[in-house]
């Protein structure tokens, strides 16, 4: 029987002790992991990131268990790791490799020193063709062959590609980080309803334009509704789902479809929505969207300068951004705001206005008795993003080619304390980085308002005085 290890791979060479972003199962890896199983494999999953095992520690425990395949995925921020990885595996071994930003990776990691072991690239659904690729049954033929490489593109055209996610099967022992104490401090665990998002964000690989060929996909309401009930005899303390779709309430409708599927249970919810998901929905929608359970939001709200905005293809009517997220918070559902500092062009004055809706969401929030958390980061292109190419096309390939080595943003971090962990690929903004990082700072610390805020009183505040 082949010996399979399924890497979460890791996103810092060494061990990151300041890295406290949440830490969330990684579910398509696990559904991976499943079909495999299900298929008669020797599979394992270590999650490199829940674990926070550095690089060497990884070669280390591979190159001891030898695993006949290595199946990890690989994004914008992890690339050099990854690569680095497979080269430091030296003895014989396959590997499969993963993820969106493989669409436009897949030509460099064809160049990728593997000490001559094979490497298979699959971009899109990976459950059903990493059982095939092992067992050398492969229906599809590659996208593109070079010595020993191969790279499958598992569209809505592909024999390999998941009509229908309501069946897909998740062996959630995999996992090892779940369920966990949520920031409220309910025990939570997690689950993915959809693949695919309706927007079209600039700096966003989800975006639906670069992803046509994939669909969008939703589970039924009764299929989620079976899964909430198999997690609550899973795990009998459970208080809370998390639901990490990019985006669960997009519309109206979808608020509608979650009211009716949490109304069955008697657990908190929290999930994504958009700026936009609430222009349609009345204030009694929201207020049973609360009684159901709904406790935050994360909502990308990314600027507060209609400029950029535009930019990035999301609405400019700040107003409308104040209303909707007010309104939440109104009824008592907590956000939790993301922000970006330094998009390309970006000017000094488009950073006060960003500040200044946090601030605005920050003060509507205490009036109201409840949190708008902010968590802020500065812009980095991701690869095949419109961004990344607009940045490309105005300051060449060399440039792009650094931005290739994104890298830990350590002087950041610092300044931040424990709250955040940023990457940094260059200031493309048209203002100096060191009004990038005081605004990211003042708005990040617009969170020592916040009770649930538990590193609040190790943040560094400088300059809070613009
Ligand atoms: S940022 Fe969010 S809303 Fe925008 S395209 Fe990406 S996943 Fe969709």
């Amino acid at each position: 029987m082949y010996k399979v290890l399924i890497i979460n791979s890791p996103l810092f060479r060494d061990k990151n002790n300041l890295y406290d972003e949440d830490s969330l199962p990684p579910i398509g890896l696990g559904i991976i992991a499943t079909a495999m199983r299900e298929n008669g494999l020797d599979v394992e999953l270590i999650d490199a990131v829940a674990s926070k095992i550095p690089l060497k520690e990884l070669v280390k425990i591979v190159s001891q268990k030898r695993p006949d395949f290595i199946c990890t995925n690989v994004f914008t921020t992890n690339l050099e790791l990854v690569k680095e990885f497979v080269a430091l595996i030296s003895y014989s071994t396959h590997f499969i490799i993963g993820g969106l930003s493989t669409k436009n990776l897949y030509k460099e990691i064809f160049e990728w020193n593997s000490n001559n072991n094979p490497i298979d690239v699959v971009c899109g659904d990976g459950e059903l063709i990493a059982s095939d690729l092992i067992l050398n049954q492969i229906k599809q033929i590659p996208k593109e062959e070079k010595k020993g490489r191969r790279y499958f593109m598992v569209d809505a055209n592909s024999v390999y590609y998941s009509k229908e996610i309501s069946i897909e099967k998740l062996d959630r022992t995999h996992f090892v980080n779940e369920p966990i104490k949520n920031i409220f401090e309910y025990s939570e665990a997690n689950i993915v309803t959809s693949r695919g998002c309706i927007y079209n964000c600039a700096f966003c690989a989800a975006a639906r334009s670069l992803n046509k060929e994939f669909g969008i996909r939703e589970k039924s309401a009764i299929s989620v509704i079976m899964e909430i009930q198999h997690l609550i005899d899973l795990y009998p303390n459970l208080q809370s789902i998390r639901v990490l779709d990019d985006l669960f309430l997009k519309n109206a409708d979808s608020v509608e479809k979650a009211i009716e599927i949490f109304k069955y249970f008697n657990l908190r919810w929290r999930s994504m929505a958009h700026v936009q998901t609430f222009n349609k929905v009345s204030k009694e929608t929201i207020h049973k969207l609360k009684q159901s359970g709904c406790d935050e939001l994360f909502i990308g709200i990314e600027s507060g300068s209609p400029e950029v905005l535009k930019r990035i293809h999301k609405t400019t009517n700040i107003e409308l951004i104040k209303k909707n997220l007010s309104e939440l918070l109104r009824s008592g559902i907590n956000i939790k705001g993301y922000f970006i500092y330094g998009f390309p062009k970006e000017t000094k004055k488009d950073f006060k206005k960003t500040y200044e809706l946090a601030k605005y969401l920050t003060n509507v929030a205490q009036e109201n008795n409840v949190h708008f958390r902010t968590s802020v980061f500065q812009y980095r292109p991701y690869h095949g993003t419109e961004l990344y190419h607009s940045v490309e096309n105005e300051k060449g390939n060399s440039y792009i080619n650094e931005i290739l080595a994104v890298k830990p943003n350590k002087e950041l971090s610092d300044l931040l304390g424990r709250r955040q962990f940023n990457f940094h690929s260059g200031n493309h903004s048209a203002s100096d980085l060191d009004a990038v990082h005081d605004y990211i700072i003042k708005t990040s610390s617009l969170n020592s308002l916040c009770i649930f805020d538990p590193y609040a009183k190790n943040r560094v505040n400088k300059k809070t005085d613009f």
